[in-house]
């Protein structure tokens, strides 16, 4: 308590007993009166300070005692002194039994003590005292009484202005309307009891029973008034409590109802139970099988808790535990509610839900970006009208029929009115048995489509000049001729091969060879119906389907137009012009050919164009190429293939000097690398070869490449020479010599180190000009061979002609070598003979180890064969040759 209020205490004190001196001297000394009287009303005023009527309000609670009642009685009865004392007695008495703080009981004594002096003070002034009661005086007591409440009023409010316990304002005003009528009730009650005890004196101890009727009645009142408060605050607690979501807030609320409708202080919701004895009150609250306590500490001491109290907090407690349980699971639901927007959040699928009658109710950022809408606008909107439609209804369709959609295709509208291709995936959402909604996942599947659309489009188109591939020109052959046994129909195939193709890819790079390739197909792509089939077929080749195409003549004038397209020249890339030409096939399909057969007669017809020169075209004529045999004309068209391909190798057969064992030549011998049929001797396509003139290419190439060799072997330190084989046909090629020259020069191989060969048979066909072209090869500084000797017409007199250097003796001498006599006279006089002409002697074919003996018996100096080595590829005699080195 501050220092002011005890001053103002002891001033109190000291006013009170100077007015009570004041009182009490003017009525003429200290008489107390009638002793019983005295007495009843000291009892009465203890008794109404013990049991004080309570009236409550929002936050506190006022006690009142019915001073003035009492006041207005002492004050028409006793003398000054008797009233003062018995004030003072009888709420001295009352502060002891309520063991008041000292400093309590002595501010309300002195209190008493200046209210009742001044009421009295007030009520002598206006009427003293005459031995009876008068009018005047119940008036002048009544405003005792008045003076009474005011001084007390406003000396209690002083009071508690100066502890901080309330302003002076609400301690004066608060309740006042009430006040002012218990002021009435009691005033009036004092009055008519005056009254009664001076006419009836022995009515004083019946005085008691208004008095405590009066209290009784306005007790009730007061505490039904209560009462009525406590349940509605209950209420409007519970209404707070039960409004609140989340956990946090439901404690704040139930906090904050318990402290103001219980008026304490101080509320905690605790894990522990405050222990027994503490001046607070607990019950529990049950959350999720867990006890806490809910604590109201703090109320105002005077006032404490009693059943009603406990029952109020129970059954906010049972509120509370009610709201906190279902705030804990709203809360769980918000949380999972925030996982799944975190986990759709994430996706780059679309994800919708709906509710039962097919309203959209959730949206992921996904789906808001994909349909251009975002999930407030959405939610709640037209779907029937909006980009939503097609969603909505799908989710209706599971929703009515519990049908699960799996990765439907179907299109989805953007805002804005652009469409797109998804994948849907809609399925229904059943809860307790019933469908309760539906979810729906989406992708844009554009990329993908586009994706599989150019992957398509790579199967069955050519990267290069984009145009339908093989397959397709297959597949589409096939279907026209299956129509055409329907219909009688007759189709056309034309098959076009670029002329000399190879020629320009070597020697003007495969990007150019590229660009032609493209030209060419831009060329022919206008030309071409719409309906008939243009496509590049492979490499160099395109082909034509011309559909229904009635005769032979359409075709062949679409091979014309074809034809002057391609030849006008044409400009690549780098500025350089070239001319290019096409060779065309033509063959016709009617009902019940087959697709292979039309390929394969539109195949023979374009080599039998290009046989005839380049830029022309051909049409099947089954007669005219029935002379030959369908085979020989395909392994004619598989050579052609074969030598574009590159598909022709070189072998190489070592040649061995008898002497030494050491090898000192290689003969060059071509193979095939069939990509089916695997290698192929010389024996298998040489004939053909050599009849279609073929065997100049090859021949040309093996030569190369044998030089080249020869060239590589000695450049590494394996001096050897290499034999290579002349055909009839290149032997009378005219420009033999210049080929032979060109590529000695192109490889850089010395002329000394090649050897051309020449076959018996060849050499005598025509002697002397045989003799004129080897002069002219021999002149190059080349050496020369007879091949196959002893096969033809054989004179070793021709032989000494001829300029030759070696003579090679064909092996069916050496194999009869050891059989016959005659055989083996042949070998060694040839050995002798051409030894004494100046010639060498390769004896070919030696099998086994005999005939190699006798052969070195009859001093043949070299020999190729397989019982030392057989033909080998390029990189197997450079092994052996770099062993032989090494050895
Ligand atoms: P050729 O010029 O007389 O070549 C020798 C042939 O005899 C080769 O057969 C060779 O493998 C084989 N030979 C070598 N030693 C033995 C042996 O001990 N026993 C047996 N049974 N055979 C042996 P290939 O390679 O099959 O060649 C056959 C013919 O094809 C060649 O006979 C040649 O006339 C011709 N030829 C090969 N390559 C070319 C070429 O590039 N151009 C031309 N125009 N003709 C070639
Ligand atoms: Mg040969
Ligand atoms: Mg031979």
């Amino acid at each position: 308590m501050p220092l002011t209020a005890k001053v103002c205490i002891l001033a109190y004190i000291l006013a009170g007993f100077a007015v009570a001196g004041f009182v009490g001297m003017s009525n003429g000394g200290l008489g107390f009166g009638r002793p019983e009287l005295l007495l009843i009303l000291s009892a009465l005023v203890c008794a109404s300070w013990l049991r004080p009527i309570m009236m409550f309000s929002d936050g506190s609670s006022q006690a009142h005692h019915m001073d003035e009642g009492f006041f207005v009685l002492m004050c028409l009865l006793l003398p000054p002194a008797g009233a003062v004392m018995a004030f003072v007695v009888a709420t001295s008495l009352a502060q002891m039994i309520r063991r008041r703080a000292a400093v309590k009981s002595i501010f309300n004594v002195s209190q008493i003590v200046l209210s009742t002096s001044c009421g009295l003070l007030a009520a002598r002034l206006i009427a003293p005292p005459r031995g009876d009661i008068t009018l005047a005086q119940l008036g002048a007591a009544a405003v005792g009484a008045g003076v009474y409440f005011v001084v007390n009023s406003l000396s209690l409010a002083v009071i508690l202005s100066m502890t901080g316990s309330s302003s002076i304002r609400s301690a004066l005003f608060d309740g006042l309307e009430v006040r002012g009528r218990m002021l009435g009730g009691s005033v009036s009650l004092g009055l008519v009891s005056a009254v009664a005890l001076r006419d009836v004196p022995f009515s004083a101890p019946i005085i008691v029973l208004p008095f405590i009727a009066f209290r009784q009645a306005l007790s009730g009142h007061f505490q039904a008034r209560h009462d009525r408060g406590r349940l509605l605050g209950l209420f409007e607690a519970t209404l707070a409590v039960n409004h609140t979501m989340g956990t946090k807030d439901v404690e704040d609320a139930l906090r904050t109802s318990a402290a103001s409708l219980l008026r304490g202080r101080d509320v905690s919701i605790a894990r522990t139970e405050p222990p027994k004895g503490a001046p607070v009150m607990a019950v529990p609250l049950e959350v999720a099988g867990r006890t806490r306590w809910l604590t109201v500490n703090g109320r105002n001491r005077s006032e404490p808790f009693d059943a009603a109290d406990r029952a109020l907090l129970e059954a906010l407690a049972a509120t509370g535990s009610a709201a906190l349980e279902n705030s804990s699971l709203y809360e769980e639901r918000r949380r999972e509610e925030e996982r799944l927007v975190a986990i759709t959040s994430s996706l780059d699928e679309g994800v919708c839900a709906f509710d039962f009658a097919g309203r959209l109710t959730f949206m992921n950022p996904a789906a808001e970006e994909l349909l251009g809408v975002r999930e407030e606008e959405a939610i709640g909107s037209d779907a029937e009208a909006s980009e939503l439609e097609p969603l909505t209804s799908a989710a209706l369709r599971s929703l009515r029929d519990g049908e699960h959609m799996k990765d439907a295709r179907t299109v989805f509208g953007r805002r804005g009115g652009a469409t797109f291709p998804v994948e849907v995936t809609c399925s229904p959402i059943v809860s307790e048995g019933a469908v309760s909604g539906a979810v729906l996942a989406f992708r844009d599947i554009s990329e993908r489509l586009a994706a599989e659309a150019q992957l398509e489009f790579h199967a069955f188109h050519d990267a290069l000049t984009t145009l339908p591939n093989r397959t397709i020109f297959l597949d589409r052959l096939q279907h026209a001729l299956r129509s055409a046994s329907r219909t009688g129909e007759t189709h056309a195939v034309l098959f076009a091969d670029v002329d000399r193709f190879k020629l320009t890819n070597d020697s003007l790079g495969h990007h150019a060879g590229d660009e032609l390739l493209v030209c060419i197909a831009n060329r022919l792509r206008p030309i071409i119906r719409e309906g008939d089939t243009l496509a590049r077929f492979g490499g160099d080749e395109f082909t034509i389907l011309l559909e229904n195409v009635g005769g032979v003549e359409a075709a062949e004038a679409l091979a014309t137009r074809i034809l002057e397209a391609v030849r006008r020249p044409i400009t690549l890339d780098d500025g350089r012009i070239i001319l290019a030409s096409l060779s065309i096939g033509i063959a016709l399909a009617t009902a019940g050919t087959n697709a292979d057969d039309v390929l394969h007669d539109a195949d023979v017809a374009m080599y039998q164009a290009k046989h005839r020169g380049t830029g022309l075209y051909q049409t099947f004529d089954a007669v005219a190429m029935g002379n030959r045999s369908a085979e020989w004309l395909d392994l004619e068209i598989a050579l052609r293939r074969a030598i574009e391909n590159e598909e022709l190798t070189v072998h190489y057969q070592p040649i061995v000097a008898t002497d030494s064992g050491r090898i000192v030549g290689a003969e060059a011998l071509v193979r095939w690398e069939h990509p089916k049929r695997g290698t192929l001797p010389p024996s298998d396509f040489i004939a053909l070869a050599e009849e279609t003139g073929l065997i100049l290419p090859i021949g040309r190439r093996v030569l190369e490449q044998a030089c080249s060799q020869a060239k590589e072997w000695s450049e590494n330190g394996m001096p050897i020479s290499v034999a290579v084989n002349l055909s009839p046909r290149q032997f009378q090629q005219h420009d033999l010599g210049r080929d032979v020259r060109t590529v000695l020069a192109d490889t850089g191989l010395a002329p000394n180190q090649l050897c051309l060969e020449i076959t018996e048979s060849l050499a005598m066909a025509d002697i002397d000009r045989t003799i004129h072209l080897l002069v002219d090869l021999k002149y190059l500084g080349v050496r020369l061979a007879i091949d196959d000797f002893g096969t033809g017409y054989s004179s070793l007199n021709y032989l000494k002609r001829f300029p030759i250097d070696i003579v090679k003796l064909d092996r069916s001498f050496v194999q009869e070598l050891d059989v016959s006599t005659v055989d083996t006279a042949i070998v060694s006089a040839v050995v002798n003979l051409a030894e004494a002409a100046g010639m060498t002697t390769v004896a070919e074919g030696v099998e086994t180890p005999e005939q190699l003996a006798r052969l070195i018996g009859m001093g043949c100096p070299m020999v190729q064969s397989y019982h030392l080595a057989k033909p080998m590829t390029a990189e197997a005699l450079t092994a052996l040759l770099s062993k032989y080195r090494a050895g």
